[in-house]
C-alpha cells in the first residue's frame, strides 16, 4: 500500500517515537516543578525551542508550544484581536482553523476582509494592497496551501505591510511549509508562524506558534501561566521532545529536491491526458488532480487497497464542496478531484507505480459509465 496523503498526516519517525517513550515513561517530570530532575526537563524544553527557532531561521522571537496548528492559529488570531476599531485581513485560501476564527471575529462585529485568490492559487496581491490601511491589525495568509500546494509570496506581503499598515502583524499558517520548503523567517518579516508536528513525522497533538514579539499577543487560555503566560497547561514534554527529534532529523533542501523527483515520477506513471488534469503550482509535496466524469471519492475508494489518496483537508471532508478549489477550477472538476501529497521517504519507483495504478483504475471506472 502506497500512502499519498501526507498533507493530512505523516508516519512518525521511529527515532521520534523512541524519544517520545523516553520522556513519557522515564523522564516524565513536570517541567514547572522545582527539583533538579524537573529543572532538567525545563532546560530541555528550552533546547527544543532553540531547535525550532533555528529551523525557522529566526534570530529573535520565541516559541510557544501548543497542542497543534489549530490551537496555534487560534492563539495567533484571537490573541492579536484588539476590538472594533481595528481591521483584520485573511486570504480566501485559509485552512478552516484560520477561516473559522476569522468568521468568529466577523460575528463579534470586527471588520474582516477576505482577499480572493489569483489564478495561481495565491492571495491576490493587488486586492490585498487595496484593503491595507493604518487600522489593519492583522494579516493572516497561509504559506503553502494544503489544498493546492500554492506558495504565497510572504516577503511581498511583508513589504506591503511595511508601506501601508506598519502597525499590522503578519501571521502565517506554515503547516505545509515548515520542514518542507526552504525559507528563513527573519527575511520574510513574519510576526507569528504556526507549525504542526504530525505533518513532518512528529507526533500528533503537538505544535508551536513562533512569536516575534510576545508583547503583541494576549493569552486565550487561562491557568497556571506556562509558556510565558501565553499557553497555560503542563507542556506535552514527550510530544515536544519527539517533535524536536523530527525537526533535527529533517534535511529540508535535500528532501525538497527528492520530492520534486517523486512528483515528476508520479506524473510520468499517471500520464496526464484530456481526461486527467493536475494543479501543480507550487510546493512539490502537494498536487491536486481531477478526473473527468468520475467523483474524487469514487476513485479514492477504487484504489485504496493499493494507493491511499487524499480528498483535500481532512478537517473539511465532511463539509460539502471545497471553498478553495472552487476559486480555481469548475465545480465539476472540484467534485472529481483528489489530492496527492508526498513525503521524502517514498521511492521514485513506488510513486510511479501509484500513478499507473490510479490511471488504470480510473479508466476501469470510465468504462463502466
Ligand atoms: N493548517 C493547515 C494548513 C493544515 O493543513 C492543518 C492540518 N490539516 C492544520 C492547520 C491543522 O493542524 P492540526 O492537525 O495540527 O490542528
Amino acid at each position: 500500500m502506497i500512502y499519498l496523503d501526507n498533507a493530512a498526516t505523516t508516519p512518525m519517525f521511529e527515532g521520534a517515537a523512541e524519544e517520545y517513550k523516553k520522556y513519557a515513561c522515564e523522564l516524565f517530570y513536570n517541567p514547572s516543578a522545582g527539583y533538579g530532575e524537573a529543572i532538567k526537563i525545563s532546560r530541555l524544553l528550552q533546547e527544543a525551542r532553540r531547535a525550532v527557532l533555528d529551523r525557522l531561521g529566526a534570530t529573535k522571537g520565541d516559541i510557544i508550544f501548543t497542542s497543534g496548528a489549530t490551537e496555534s492559529n487560534n492563539l495567533a488570531i484571537q490573541g492579536s484581536e484588539r476590538g472594533g476599531k481595528w481591521e483584520y485581513v485573511f486570504s480566501a485560501g485559509e485552512h478552516p482553523s484560520v477561516n473559522n476564527v476569522a468568521k468568529s471575529l466577523q460575528q463579534k462585529g470586527c471588520i474582516v476582509h477576505f482577499i480572493p485568490l489569483n489564478e495561481d492559487g495565491q492571495v491576490d496581491y493587488l486586492a490585498l494592497e487595496k484593503v491595507l490601511n493604518e487600522k489593519t491589525r492583522l494579516i493572516s495568509v497561509i504559506h503553502v496551501s494544503n489544498e493546492t500546494g500554492a506558495i504565497n509570496d510572504i516577503a511581498r506581503i511583508s513589504m506591503l505591510r511595511d508601506r501601508l499598515s506598519p502597525k499590522a502583524l503578519i501571521h502565517v499558517d506554515g503547516v505545509q511549509a515548515f520542514c518542507k520548503i526552504p525559507f528563513s523567517i527573519d527575511r520574510l518579516g513574519i510576526d507569528l508562524y504556526t507549525i504542526s508536528s504530525h505533518k513532518f513525522h512528529g507526533p500528533k497533538g503537538v505544535g508551536a506558534l513562533y512569536v516575534r514579539n510576545k508583547g503583541g499577543l494576549k493569552n486565550i487560555v487561562f491557568g497556571g501561566g506556562q509558556e510565558g503566560g501565553l499557553r497555560s497547561g503542563t507542556e506535552n514534554v514527550a510530544g515536544i521532545m519527539a517533535m524536536k527529534w523530527a525537526v533535527e532529523h529533517t534535511c529540508v533542501q535535500e528532501n525538497f529536491e527528492k520530492v520534486s523527483l517523486l512528483k515528476a515520477s508520479f506524473l510520468s506513471g499517471l500520464k496526464l491526458d484530456e481526461n486527467i488534469s493536475v494543479i501543480d503550482i507550487g510546493s512539490p509535496y502537494i498536487l491536486s488532480l481531477s478526473f473527468k466524469n468520475v467523483k474524487g471519492e469514487t476513485l479514492m475508494r477504487a484504489v485504496e487497497n493499493e494507493v491511499i489518496l487524499g480528498m483535500g483537508s481532512a478537517c473539511s471532508t465532511k463539509q460539502a464542496g471545497n471553498r478553495i478549489l472552487e476559486q480555481l477550477i469548475s465545480r465539476d472538476k472540484v467534485i472529481s478531484s483528489v489530492r496527492v501529497s508526498f513525503n521524502a521517504n517514498l521511492s521514485v519507483d513506488e510513486v510511479k507505480r501509484a500513478g499507473e495504478i490510479i490511471n488504470r483504475e480510473y479508466y476501469k471506472l470510465v468504462e463502466k459509465i
